[in-house]
This record gives C-alpha cells, sequence and structure tokens, in this order.
C-alpha cells in the first residue's frame, strides 16, 4: 500500500510499484499500459483485499450464524459504506452491487423503465453514448411503446446543448447521459442537465464509468437519481460495479431479478420483498470482488481524488501537445483538457488501428482500437474505427514521449 503524499504532484515512479502487472517486461519493453478507460490495472492491496476474502473468511453473507460469516458480511458491508461515502451518497442503503455499469444500467430500464414508460413517452439520450446506455433503452422502448430520442453532439465533441433544450419536453420520462465519453473524453455538465430534466418531470440516469475512476463525483450534488459505475476500471476487480439510485425512487421499484436474499416472505402464493439495497441484489452476490472494491476506493482516496485528476488533466494536455507534432493524425474530441477526461481517440491517415495497435504492442504499449462500443458515434465522426490512448495515475510523461515515438515509427514503416 502506498505511504500517504507528501508533494502535490503524484509520485508516479513509487506508484507504479504497487501495481505487480506494471513490473511486466512485454518483448524486452517495459509494459506501457494506456487502456485503462476499457480496464485498469490493479494495486497490490486490492489484490489482496480479494484474495484475504478467500483465504480468511471466505462464507456467505447475510445468513451465516458463525464468526467467518460475520465477518464476510462486515466486510461486504463495509465496502458499500465506503463507496456510499465516495460517491457522497446520503446513505449506503442506496448503493447496490452490480456487475458493472452495464448491469446497473440494465436494472434500471428493467425495474424502472418498464414499470414507468407508456407509449408515447420518450427516453433522451446523447449522440455520445457507449451501447451499454443506448441498447438497454431500445429494449425497453420496444416493450413499453416509448421511444428514444438523442441530442446530438457538436464538431468539437460538446453535447449541444441548444438541441438538449429543445428536445427536452414534457413526453421525456428519462434522460440517460454519460458523464465522460470514453472516445472523446467530453465531460458533458451533468448537474446542468440533472436540473433541466428535473424542470420537466424526467428521472435521470448518469453512466459513469468513465468518470467515477477520476474525477470527485458528487451525486447529491450532481442532483441525478441515478449512477452507474464499473469497479474494474477504478482499480477494482472485474465483476464489480455498483448503481447509486435515490433512495424513494429504489423503493418503489420493483425488483430486477427475482431469487434468495431479495425476498422477506416467499409463499406458493405471493412473495414480498426485501428492503433496498438487498431486493436488488438476487442470490448470492459477488462477495470478494465488493471486497476488493471497497479496497479500490482505500487507494483512490489515499492517493487523493483531487490529485489523480490534476495529474490527468496535465498529462492529457501533454499528450494532446505531443500527438499534434504529427501532422498525419486526426484527434476526435476538441474539449480543453479542462474539460476532458484523460481520453484521446485517433486515427493516423488511413492506417487501420488494428495495425497501429498491433505495431505498437512490439514496444510494449497497450492501446484500444475498434469502435469502442459506440458505433452511433463512429457513424457521426464518419470513422469506422479509432486508435485510443487513455491515462490513469500509474502513467506519466515518459509513458506519452514512448508511444509518440512509436507512433512516429509506425507512420514510417506503414510508409505514411
Ligand atoms: N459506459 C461507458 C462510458 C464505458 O466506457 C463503458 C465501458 O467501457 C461502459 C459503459 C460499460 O462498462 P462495463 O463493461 O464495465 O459494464
Amino acid at each position: 500500500m502506498i505511504v500517504p503524499m507528501e508533494t502535490e504532484s503524484l509520485p508516479v515512479d513509487r506508484i507504479r510499484q504497487d501495481f505487480p502487472i506494471l513490473q511486466r517486461r512485454i518483448r524486452g519493453h517495459r509494459l506501457i499500459y494506456l487502456d485503462s478507460a476499457a480496464t485498469s490495472q490493479k494495486p497490490e492491496s486490492v489484490i489482496n483485499a480479494e484474495l484475504d476474502a478467500y483465504r480468511k473468511f471466505n462464507a456467505n453473507v447475510h445468513r451465516g450464524a458463525y464468526l467467518i460469516a460475520e465477518e464476510a458480511t462486515a466486510a461486504y458491508e463495509g465496502a458499500r459504506k465506503k463507496i456510499a461515502r465516495f460517491l457522497n451518497a446520503p446513505d449506503p442503503s442506496s448503493i447496490i452491487f452490480t456487475r458493472g455499469t452495464t448491469e446497473a444500467i440494465n436494472l434500471v430500464a428493467y425495474s424502472w423503465g418498464w414499470s414507468h414508460l407508456k407509449p408515447g413517452d420518450q427516453i433522451l439520450i446523447t449522440e455520445m453514448e457507449h451501447h451499454s446506455n443506448i441498447v438497454p433503452w431500445q429494449l425497453i422502448a420496444e416493450r413499453t411503446g416509448a421511444s428514444l430520442a438523442v441530442v446530438p453532439i457538436l464538431d468539437d465533441g460538446t453535447l449541444d446543448l441548444e438541441a438538449l433544450d429543445r428536445l427536452l419536453t414534457e413526453r421525456v420520462k428519462l434522460v440517460a447521459v454519460t458523464h465522460v465519453s470514453n472516445v472523446l473524453g467530453t465531460i458533458n455538465p451533468i448537474k446542468e442537465i440533472c436540473e433541466k430534466a428535473r424542470q420537466v418531470g424526467a428521472t435521470t440516469l448518469v453512466d459513469g464509468a468513465q468518470a467515477a475512476p477520476h474525477l470527485s463525483v458528487d451525486v447529491t450534488a450532481l442532483g441525478c437519481d441515478f449512477y452507474a459505475l464499473s469497479g474494474h476500471k477504478m482499480l477494482g476487480p472485474t465483476g464489480s460495479g455498483v448503481l447509486y439510485g435515490r433512495k424513494e425512487i429504489l423503493e418503489a421499484m420493483p425488483p430486477f431479478l427475482g431469487g434468495g436474499e431479495m425476498i422477506r416472505t416467499v409463499t406458493f402464493e405471493k412473495t414480498t420483498f426485501n428492503d433496498v439495497p438487498y431486493k436488488f441484489e438476487a442470490g448470492t452476490p459477488a462477495i470478494a470482488q465488493a471486497i476488493g472494491l471497497g479496497a479500490a476506493v482505500d487507494y483512490l482516496e489515499a492517493v487523493g481524488r483531487e490529485r489523480i485528476r490534476a495529474h490527468e488533466k496535465a498529462l492529457t494536455a501533454y499528450a494532446l501537445t505531443r500527438l499534434q507534432e504529427i501532422p498525419e493524425l486526426t484527434i476526435y474530441g476538441k474539449a480543453p483538457p479542462d474539460g476532458r477526461g484523460g481520453v484521446i481517440a485517433f486515427n493516423a491517415g488511413d492506417i487501420h488501428p488494428h495495425d497501429l495497435a498491433t505495431f505498437l504492442d512490439a514496444y510494449g504499449i497497450c492501446i484500444r482500437a475498434g469502435h469502442h462500443c459506440a458505433q452511433p458515434l463512429m457513424r457521426r465522426l464518419n470513422v469506422a474505427a479509432t486508435a485510443r490512448i487513455s491515462f490513469y495515475l500509474y502513467n506519466d510523461e515518459d509513458d506519452i514521449d514512448t508511444c509518440t515515438t512509436a507512433l512516429k515509427k509506425a507512420l514510417e514503416f506503414f510508409g505514411r
């Protein structure tokens, strides 16, 4: 575990030592991981928290009458409390553990959406959404007779807020919007959007997959009704995620999945349901993963989220400057470092992004190539795919320099 830090800037070399995978060498090179928007690496403390859950107190939660089961329950519920504090949620019972953002959004779609939407209603999303904030709404729209409306983006990769105002009519029952785009990096004005949605009586869901790991998220200040995040993108284990929901709304919602844990009484005639959050956690949950996510929150808080944000902002500014040295590159999304997260998507002339990623891999550099689960956005950008680099607290300017040099070599290699 890292020691508390006395300086303002992040001691990246020391942070890297906490991440076993970053000690690996790839084909003779230091591993340079520039794909944290897909999934983040995990520090030793998170790996150990998960291992300890299996090694020391592996038991099912909420039902054991013996010590290790009580310990497992305390650790699992302790993680819920940490996450509530991390998001400034008013109450741990408004935190539901899910497998990730996708499951959190589906939970809202199938529980809230199915029970609230009717023909003629609209679900307002944006052109920069990830598929996981598009497809669940399409599925639920088909079942309920509601329809989807889409806020377009401007050429600079920010949301067209005038269009949002036009589209936000009384027909809109839900506004589902990403906090940070996983392609453009744009940080959306969530507080303002939630306020506007409230004025027409719409419920709000924020996809926080790319925001919670990097920004100081305060769900109370944002004023959203739901906030979804993925634990694995914020140093936590895969299979961990969270849905925050406003308590009154969660209490009024029907269950999502049925089974053990989520019930109070069951007869063949009728079942009554448990209180929130348990009503939404049917079956044995991902116990060790949730505990690991709690350890991830501890780690992020020990480093300091403001400092992580400042570091990533500086790194993004530096990366944008370095990448602009290469005239063949087209960078998608023009929000300034202040208004964007640590994500940069680009193409290098007509070199296929997959070829670029494979070329960089030979230097131990991991980048993402593809449509980033945002095909409608790719269509808007008029591309089939892009390359993407994304940063976290363990990246530094050296990583960017090595990546820039490798990109220049790639252009030479491919004869551009
Ligand atoms: N939303 C955004 C903006 C994302 O970037 C991602 C993952 O890349 C998701 C949702 C889906 O997250 P998960 O696959 O963890 O459910």
